[in-house]
């Protein structure tokens, strides 16, 4: 037998790391699997989530066998529902959702649950054809009143909902709730294993009352544990509070989501290789963000070729060169991987880190104080001599490098220079990021959303070497000694993918 499997995700948001797992498991483990958009709730749902839902998955590397939607089957759901009806087995209530929640409490069923099936038959017609007010009436399968098992007590299969389906338009006046519709669509498409997170595991009595109740094949149904990630959140209805609140749209990279950790830089492989060495298990899934850098590095060590830039610029003037000194050294493309260089512009002006630079040295620092030398990567050894302070604020450092390289520093430090003289090197913003939220399970915390780390962006504002202004949007680059970065869709903006080690 051939396994069919599908992932499926609600167009009611954007697909973050959960999702990954959930797509990681469900393509790998079906030689089909497809992608079907569970769009039921139409109020919740938008033409704008199914366009990147497809999107996604594409940059995901998956290629669905099918690509399917709940909407196909709805005459088909609603052809099924009369014969459940005629059955004995669905009945129509007219308990509020409220009530409907006392009583199943309470273990009591509705008044309205032995009446004559003829009766929910024209109720449920009169229903469907958009005859009944919204909130006053629902088809609820008649399943074991009396069970422990709460998933078994009367679900509701159809409620009115006097809404415009993104697909559907007004055709429909009701709609099928996810307990309904999810177990006889997998059946219907023919998926032989319905893969889920844990969660759904309590329903899974229902999904095989209901098949049985229609005399529908069963797929085989089993579960894996829901992806948690430490010091952040993974739940649409929580991104979706993020994104109104606190953050800068559904792509901002400190989100999750796929489309903000493809706005950092993630590679899509290495996200697949975190949900590889996840696999598929049943145990706690909470990881600390670290894990997916660690294959994050793996790949961009591997593919993103080297540049300097400098975050917090310091001014540094080399006082042994001339006004008009043009010099061009080369550095290494892949140090250690390949020769390939490319040239670096060396004028009297250049800048350095600010935290490259003490005015008095101490033991351990590696960077550059008064009497001490330390080499410019790819160039010369300079020496300091003296700076230049302005309210307490160095502005300027003197140094004096030496040609012949004769002594060999310990400590070497990136630079940019001016690319001819007196012209200044290109601007550049950088962002840089923290956690999202400060607790490691902001989830479990009272107030959720007061637990946000405000200082989860940072945006400096430094200098590159000329060709990083004409890199194209969404390329990956890693800026020596200070990490791994992204051109963001704003050109000369680098958003900062994760630090070179852990
Ligand atoms: P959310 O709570 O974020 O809205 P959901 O489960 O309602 O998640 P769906 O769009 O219905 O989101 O999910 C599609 C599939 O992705 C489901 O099979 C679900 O089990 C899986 N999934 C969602 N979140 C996670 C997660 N954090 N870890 C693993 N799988 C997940
Ligand atoms: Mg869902
Ligand atoms: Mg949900």
């Amino acid at each position: 037998m051939s396994v069919v499997t599908r992932f499926p995700p609600e167009p009611n948001g954007y697909l973050h790391l959960g999702h990954a797992k959930a797509m990681y498991i469900n393509f790998t483990t079906g030689a089909e699997c497809y992608l079907r958009l569970d769009d039921t709730n139409p109020e919740a749902e938008k033409e704008e989530f199914v366009d990147h839902i497809l999107d996604n998955v594409r940059w995901m590397g998956w290629t669905p066998s099918k690509v399917t939607y709940c909407s196909d089957y709805f005459d088909e759901l609603l052809h099924l529902a009369v014969k459940l009806i005629d059955k004995g087995l669905a009945y129509v209530d007219h308990q509020t959702p409220e009530e409907i929640r006392r009583t199943r409490e309470l273990r009591q069923a509705s008044p309205w649950r032995n009446r004559p099936a003829e009766e929910s038959r024209r109720l449920f017609d009169d229903m469907r054809r958009g005859k009944v007010q919204e909130g006053s009436a629902t088809l609820r399968m008649k399943m074991s009143f009396d069970s422990s098992v709460g998933c078994m007590l009367d679900l509701v299969a159809y409620r009115v909902k006097n809404a415009v389906h993104p697909r559907t338009g007004s055709r429909y006046s009701i709609y099928p709730s996810y307990d309904y519709a999810h177990c006889i669509v997998d059946s219907l498409e023919g998926i032989t294993h319905s893969i889920c997170s844990l969660e759904f595991e309590s329903r899974k009595a229902s999904y095989y009352w209901l098949l049985d109740a229609l005399e529908l094949r069963k797929p085989v149904v089993s579960e894996f544990s829901r992806l948690c990630v430490d010091h952040n959140v993974l739940s649409k209805r929580k991104l979706a509070r993020l994104v109104s609140e606190v953050v800068d749209g559904w792509d901002d990279p400190r989100l999750l989501t796929l489309a903000g950790l493809r706005r950092r830089g993630i590679p899509p492989a290495a996200i697949n290789d975190l949900c590889k060495e996840l696999g598929m298990t049943r145990s706690e899934g909470r990881v600390p963000l670290h894990r997916l850098y660690h294959h994050v590095r793996a790949h961009l060590d591997a593919t993103s070729f080297r540049c300097m830039a400098v975050l917090r610029p310091l001014r540094v003037v080399v006082t042994n060169m001339t006004d008009n000194h043009e010099e061009v050294v080369q550095a290494s493309l892949f140090p250690g991987r390949t020769l390939e260089t490319y040239g670096v512009p060396l004028t009297r002006v250049l800048y350095i880190e600010r935290s490259d630079f003490r005015t008095q040295d101490v033991k351990g620092f590696r960077g550059l104080a008064p009497g001490k030398t330390v080499m410019l990567r790819y160039a010369y050894p300079v020496t300091c001599h003296t700076f230049r302070e302005h309210d307490g604020q160095v502005e300027e450092v003197h140094v004096t490098y030496d040609v012949t390289k004769a002594s060999k520093p310990k400590g070497v430090i990136h630079w940019v220079a001016e690319p001819s003289p007196g012209q200044a090197p290109p601007s550049i913003e950088v962002r840089l990021y923290d956690d999202m939220f400060k607790s490691r399970e902001p989830e479990s915390c009272d107030d959720w959303l007061a637990d946000v780390n405000r200082s989860s962006l940072e945006v400096v504002h430094g200098v590159g070497p000329p060709f990083l202004a004409s890199r194209e949007p969404g390329s990956r680059i890693q800026l020596e000694r200070l990490g791994y970065f992204c051109v963001d869709t704003h050109q000369r903006v680098l958003n900062r993918t994760c630090g070179l080690r852990c």
